[in-house]
């Protein structure tokens, strides 16, 4: 059976030689005679594939050794709490709200204590990142959180917030390994890897390690990062599997040239998304051009009934997934890592031909 180009927000495409791999390596893991799947978290092999993962991860990402980089379950949205608990300790923390996951962020921080919303978008339907050059934070806040590409409303920040001496902690979910990062500039990186790393059920923590609690009473002990941190996320049975995909995303990217290499790639691929919504009559771009995610491409018609039909047909057409989330509606087109640029020359052609369809 043919692949489609799969545009889903995630979980998404994987790179097709990262599937071949795991699929040759689906019944003998290296001469073990078993599945990753089918493995103890305690044997040597799974030992050898978390420690390589972590290993590439911190090349690929420049991890300097003073931060702990964690192998986590529970699904991202859990660490909006445990970022909360674990690097909160006055429980006070300043957000940036600039679209569904960083106000989802927000509105679980505010279950757990103080949280308070210091600059947001919605005034424009979050369509753009607001100045974040002199934000009004609190003398005595914690952190300060952004989510830094944001999935559904397809923004991503140019400059990092001016925290004014506070941490800085980042949901990078959907443009995690997207392009180089400076690690050095955040207090914590959180992301589930089901968009552009792996399969679902994986969340990266990377976190310095001066600032993961030693006691944290009345915290469950896998919510403290200390936990995982002290055990190489192996206190209990880690998404063995789960983590073996990253590490063979990991190798694929690092064969590629690394994350400079690939954010040029990503560039490059969004700018014919992009070119084409900005020329054409029909379909329209609905982010600020500063403030584009190179991630996710959101797109309307204005006219709901056609937005319908172009989900209609561009699926028929194998061009799989281009429905927007379900709250913005329009189209959505996520071109993450393992989107290969054809896949995306593809879209345009096609939206080319609907747009002429429709103008006759
Ligand atoms: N943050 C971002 C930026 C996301 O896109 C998502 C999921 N789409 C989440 C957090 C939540 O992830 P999960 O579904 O793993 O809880």
């Amino acid at each position: 059976m043919a692949r489609v180009f799969n545009f889903s927000a995630g979980p998404a495409v994987l790179p097709e030689e990262v599937l071949s791999r795991a699929s040759s390596e689906m019944l003998d893991w290296h001469g073990t005679g078993m599945s990753v799947m089918e493995m103890s978290h305690r044997s040597k092999a799974f030992k050898e594939i978390i420690e390589t993962a972590e290993a590439d991860l911190r090349e690929l990402m420049g991890i300097p050794d003073n931060y702990k980089v964690l192998f986590v379950q529970g699904g991202d949205s859990l660490l909006f709490d445990s970022v909360f608990l674990n690097l909160a300790p006055h429980k006070k923390a300043d957000y940036i709200v600039t679209g569904n996951w960083s106000n989802k962020a927000f509105k679980e921080a505010q279950v757990l204590g103080d949280a308070q919303c210091i600059a947001s978008s919605k005034d424009k339907n979050f369509t753009y990142v607001p100045d974040v050059s002199d934000l009004p934070i609190r003398d005595d806040a914690d952190y300060v959180y952004i989510c830094q590409n944001e999935t559904i409303h397809g923004t991503r920040y140019v400059d990092l917030p001016n925290t004014k001496g506070k941490e800085l902690v980042s949901d990078q979910s959907s443009m995690f390994l997207s392009e180089p990062v400076d690690v050095t500039k955040f207090g914590c990186i959180h992301a589930g890897v089901q968009k552009n790393v792996g399969p679902a059920g994986v969340q990266v923590v990377i976190v310095r390690e001066d600032l993961i609690p030693d006691d944290m009473p009345g915290v469950p002990t896998l919510l403290r990062f200390k936990t995982q941190a002290d055990a190489g996320s192996l206190y209990d049975t880690p998404n063995c599997w789960g983590i073996y995909v990253c590490g063979l995303v990991f190798k694929w990217l690092k064969a590629r040239g690394g994350l400079e290499a690939t954010k040029e790639y990503n560039e490059a691929k969004a700018k014919v998304l992009y070119d084409y919504l900005d020329e054409s009559k029909l379909f329209k771009s609905t982010v600020e051009p500063k403030y584009r995610s190179i991630m996710n491409v959101p797109f309307v018609t204005g006219d709901a009934d056609l937005d319908a039909e172009f989900i209609a047909e561009s699926t028929a057409a194998g061009l799989a997934n281009l429905k927007g989330h379900r709250s913005v509606g329009g189209m959505r087109a996520s071109i993450y890592n393992a989107m290969p640029i054809e896949g995306v020359q593809k879209l345009v052609e096609f939206m080319k031909d609907f747009e002429t369809k429709h103008q006759a």
